[in-house]
């Protein structure tokens, strides 16, 4: 064992644990050394240690072994000289989750900012938020397994922990067990592996709430899947509840067996659907107000989260990293954080997530609305009746494509960037003034988005 391997066995648990578990728990890590089978590590804090030690050392250990089989055991210490990090999530052991029932089930660790208040309901996953909430009321059992499921990003863990914490709350005398299909695998292997098959079934099928994230993951891993039906059975006829995600329907996932295809669609199946604009810009509302904690100096400028909720995609993971970003950045540069600021510091996310919506489309929906003709909007004429549709054309422009001033200027008759400088800004002031405009704008934008 050397530090350089360390450093690659680290990789692999990242895959396991995610990435944000890892930044918390693994990567802070510090190899020290191996001696009489026993691998030895410096950690940051006591409760790091204590906290690492019984939620990965199981995991920690099965990777070192492969390396090396002679390492029976994981030593965490808290070296003189190893300082305290910040660190994103304060470390307060009192909230730390509770241990299973029994010890030998470490429960994959809850990520503490995932909690329903902080989770932002909107049309999109208004039905799963509240499937969530009545399971984590932990009244009698009625709908099993609850099964929530809907693309990346869009808040399936974040709801499974919520329940959790929430049940850990209201219910402390139930024992919930959250973990990842991965995990599942993992341990069933290593139960196998280990002849501890009866300690393994003994421990999943005692707990009164499972929650498996990600069981797509099991499709095509035919033994997993079949001990998976099993514990499955087994605790729907105690009528345990089962809480399960998975990234499509359970009809969809391939590879799947149809008995467990047919058990997972007995329960209620929700979705959460793709974010729409509205969502969006509540989550990046609720986000800001937590940075802002970070950051007090900081502010934003108008207009700047709507325009990240009209441009960012659907993925809501996207969404909080681009602002994460905007914040570090702003504040390293003493900038308020305003389109500027925006443009640069996302040109990426921007680029990536870009909508197709042109600025001839943008032309030719606003000429229709107003009821004027193409020509009269790109041309010369001054009149108002032309003037002011095509201020909204080039506010539109700005905000929904990723046009530069110049580049809109000479879309719309050969005009000078401080032409659409002014005519955006005007729409900007009649936004607020004119409640008929705001209207149009609101309109055509959910039109051109349509
Ligand atoms: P999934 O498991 O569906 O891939 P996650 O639950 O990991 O997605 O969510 C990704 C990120 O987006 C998390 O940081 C989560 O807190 C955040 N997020 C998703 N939906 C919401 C929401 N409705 N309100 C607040 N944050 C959300
Ligand atoms: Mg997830």
């Amino acid at each position: 064992m050397t530090q350089e391997k360390w450093g690659q066995l680290r990789q692999r648990l990242l895959k396991t644990v995610g990435q944000n578990n890892f930044t918390t728990w693994i990567e802070p890590l510090e190899f020290h050394q191996l001696e009489d089978g026993i691998a030895t590590f410096n950690v940051p804090t006591n409760f790091m240690g204590n906290y690492v030690s019984q939620n990965f050392a199981d995991l920690i250990l099965h990777e070192l072994r492969n390396e090396n089989s002679s390492i029976n055991r994981l030593n965490f210490t808290v070296a003189a000289n190893m300082s305290e990090k910040p660190r994103s999530m304060p470390a307060k052991p009192a909230a730390a989750p509770r241990p299973a029932p029994s010890s030998a089930l470490n429960t994959a660790p809850l990520d503490r900012r995932f909690t329903f208040d902080s989770f932002v309901v909107g049309k999109p996953n208004e039905l799963a938020h509240a499937a969530a909430k009545r399971v984590a009321e932990g009244g009698p059992v009625t709908f099993n397994p609850l099964f929530l499921y809907g693309g990346v990003g869009l808040g399936k863990t974040h709801l499974m922990h919520a329940i959790a914490w929430e049940l850990q709350q209201t219910r402390p005398d139930l024992s919930v067990l959250y973990l990842s299909a991965e995990q599942f695998m993992y341990r069933f292997v290593q139960a196998l592996r280990d002849r501890k098959m009866m300690d393994f079934k003994e421990i999943f099928r005692n707990v009164d709430v499972l929650m498996v994230d990600d069981v797509q993951f099991i499709a095509g891993k035919d033994s997993t899947q079949e001990e998976f039906f099993h514990t499955f059975n087994a605790l729907v006829d105690q009528n345990r509840q089962i809480i399960i995600s998975a990234d499509r329907a359970p009809g969809e996932i391939k590879d799947l067996e149809d008995r467990v295809k047919s058990r997972l669609q007995c329960g209620l199946v929700v979705d959460l659907h793709p974010t729409d604009y509205e969502l969006r810009l509540g989550i990046l509302q609720s986000k800001v107000e937590q940075q802002s904690k970070n950051y007090p100096d900081l502010s934003i400028a108008p207009g700047v989260l709507e325009f990240l909720a009209h441009r960012i995609s659907t993925n809501v993971r996207v969404l909080e990293g681009a602002l994460t970003r905007l914040f570090a950045f702003a504040s390293l540069v003493g900038r308020e954080i305003d389109m500027d600021l925006t443009q640069d510091c996302l040109a990426d996310v921007l680029r990536a997530s870009e909508r197709k919506i042109t600025i001839e489309e943008i032309q030719r929906r606003v000429s229709e609305h107003y009821n004027i003709r193409l020509s009269d909007m790109i041309g010369p004429k001054r009149l108002r009746s032309y003037a002011r549709p095509r201020q909204v054309a080039m506010y539109l422009s700005k905000h929904l494509t990723s046009r530069s001033l110049p580049e809109i200027g000479r879309r719309f008759g050969g005009r000078d960037h401080t032409t659409v400088m002014h005519g955006v800004r005007r729409i900007e002031e009649l936004k607020v003034q004119d409640g008929q405009i705001a209207e149009d704008l609101e309109l055509l934008r959910r039109a051109l988005e349509a």
